[in-house]
């Protein structure tokens, strides 16, 4: 039988609540258990798919399309756990299926409530992932203790305990142990009263993971511990780090949670802990031999968590070529013909990323202009492709009004045009050509020469397409179709062959890198970076 954790956050938002759960899933599946990971969201939106990335950051796409929170990329960066879209819910989408269930009548005249109708459905959404072959479902909820609207998830993993056993359920709970500079002391108010909340309604921690700026004294942890009836090794200490999120794990090793969490839940089946590969990889992070600098040139950089899966993995490839990465976050609307040049003066490679709607979009034309013109590695992802495109029409064929009907319905030339089955879309949410969608790879191409295989499979969030109207005349002024749909019906990657890598894909292959295991378009796109660093200087 599956056992459970279960991950909660209190006293503020933002403690890594993610990472946390990413962490401890990674531990173990190290010590040889298998592990599945979901995420359960408060929020009312039926998924974040419709959410600006200004209010939620990334938008995690999974193979199976569904679009979901960005602690899910976590997830897949630190652990081998498959994911779906039965690991990440919504209260929306939980009152989705409800009122649907409702509609038809399957309540049979009863009052629906939230107790027990939510909360069977959301014991219903964390049962589905505890299949017999799983040793570990690890959920996070969302939020932090005290929302109202994470009250029915409080009391639906309460009550999990008395439908398994609570020697089969492990309650985790972040909090934050502030330093206060004027009293000069760590203040364990905070987590008493967190814990005292989470009590109240029923929950008794089991483990603390104590954020803090400062090593917390043993004393202190000891009062933590009395103060919040847990046992005193099970007050984990987690100091900011300041190198890596990749040290998190170690650190929870160090405080022998792993072992905790094995003895707590029987989990007799464990194998001893191995993080060798997760140490070296770290390891050479530490050890740089090079340094690039990369342009990332968006229209929601101001965002830290915007492009959360590109910064990460324009980290994995730094960290398989030795580099130590510089990002130069690059508001697109601050670009044009006349600044571009100054604005991207020193780096070693310029990456578009994805977006949606016209704003910025002329600044990232000009980008990509400067970088093809100028030697300059470049990598377009999703809009970055669309972008690369409308840039050749413009300035290699000569097509001054080329454009995306995104940006400008009204375009005599459009190159990027809207794919034939969005036309009919009318509803926003889940409708996109979303997730796993194969792609053909033409040999003797520097996306052959990344990917070594001619079908592969990454990641989809788009609607529009390069319009196969131009595409005789993209491809006789010398752009390089690389890849495409098996059928040959849609254009997935673009590349320039006399350019030392300019390359752009409709694809998100941001979704697939993992530190130990850098994708192969970002490994390549920052070996030409490194290329270029080297030429530059020397
Ligand atoms: N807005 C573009 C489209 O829908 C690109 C989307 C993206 O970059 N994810 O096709």
């Amino acid at each position: 039988m599956a056992k459970h954790i279960f991950v909660t956050g209190g006293v503020v938002s933002s403690l890594g609540k993610g990472l946390t759960s990413a962490s401890i899933g990674l531990l173990l599946e190290r010590r040889g258990l298998k592990v599945r990971m979901q995420k359960l969201d408060p929020y009312l939106n039926v998924d974040p798919g419709t959410m600006s990335p200004y209010q939620h950051g990334e938008v995690y796409v999974l193979d199976d399309g569904a679009e979901t929170d960005l602690d899910l990329g976590h997830y897949e960066r630190f652990t081998n756990a498959p994911l779906d879209r039965d690991c990440n819910y919504t209260t929306g989408k939980i009152y989705q299926t409800i009122l649907r269930k409702e509609r038809k009548g399957a309540y049979r005249g009863q009052t629906v409530q939230v107790i027990p109708h939510v909360t069977d459905e959301i014991k219903e959404c964390i049962r589905k992932l505890a299949t017999p072959d799983v040793d570990v479902v690890i959920t996070e909820i969302g939020g932090t203790v005290g929302d109202i609207e994470a009250m029915p998830y409080l009391e639906a993993i309460r009550q999990f305990a008395l439908d398994v056993g609570k020697a089969n359920c492990l309650y985790v709970h972040l909090t934050l142990v502030p330093y206060l500079k004027a009293a000069g002391e760590l203040k364990t108010k905070p987590t008493q009263a967190s814990v005292r909340e989470l009590r109240q309604i029923g929950i008794q921690p089991d483990v603390l993971i104590c954020r803090t700026e400062r090593e917390i004294p043993q004393e202190e942890r000891d009062k933590i511990a009395l103060f919040c009836n847990v046992e005193r090794r099970a007050v984990i200490e987690e100091k900011d780090k300041e190198f890596s999120v990749y040290e998190v794990p170690l650190s929870m090793a160090a405080n022998r949670l792993d072992e905790l969490i094995v003895e707590r839940l029987g989990l007799v089946q464990a194998g001893p802990l191995n993080l060798d590969d997760w140490k070296k990889m770290l390891e050479r992070m530490r050890t740089p031999e090079h340094e690039v600098t990369i342009a990332l040139v968006g229209k929601y950089v101001r965002h830290r968590d915007a492009y959360k899966s590109v910064y990460e993995s324009l980290d994995h490839a730094c960290i398989y070529h030795n580099a130590r990465l510089k990002v130069l976050r690059v508001e697109s609307e601050s670009v044009d013909a006349d600044s571009v040049a100054s604005i991207l003066a020193e780096v070693n490679g310029v990456l578009v990323p994805g977006g949606f709607d016209k704003r910025g979009v002329p600044g990232k034309v000009a980008a990509i202009r400067h970088a093809r013109e100028n030697a300059i590695p470049f990598f377009g992802i999703c809009l970055g492709l669309q972008c690369a495109t409308i840039e050749f029409a413009q300035n290699v064929l000569g097509l001054a009004d080329a454009n995306s009907t995104e940006c400008n319905p009204a375009t005599p030339h459009p190159v990027v045009a809207m794919m034939n089955e969005q036309r009919q879309v009318t509803q926003i949410g889940g409708t996109m050509r979303l997730g796993a969608y194969e792609c053909k790879i033409k040999p003797d191409t520097k996306a052959h020469a990344a990917y070594k295989a001619v079908l592969i499979s990454e990641r989809h969030r788009h609607r529009f397409e390069v319009n196969n109207e131009y595409r005789p005349q993209l491809e006789a002024a010398g752009l390089v179709i690389s890849g495409t749909t098996p059928d040959g019906a849609l254009v997935e990657i673009i590349e320039l062959p006399n350019h030392p890598w300019f390359l752009a894909v409709q694809c998100h292959p941001e979704f697939k890198s993992k530190p130990t295991q850098p994708q192969p378009l970002f490994r390549d796109f920052i070996g030409a970076a490194v290329a270029h660093a080297h030429q530059t200087k020397g």
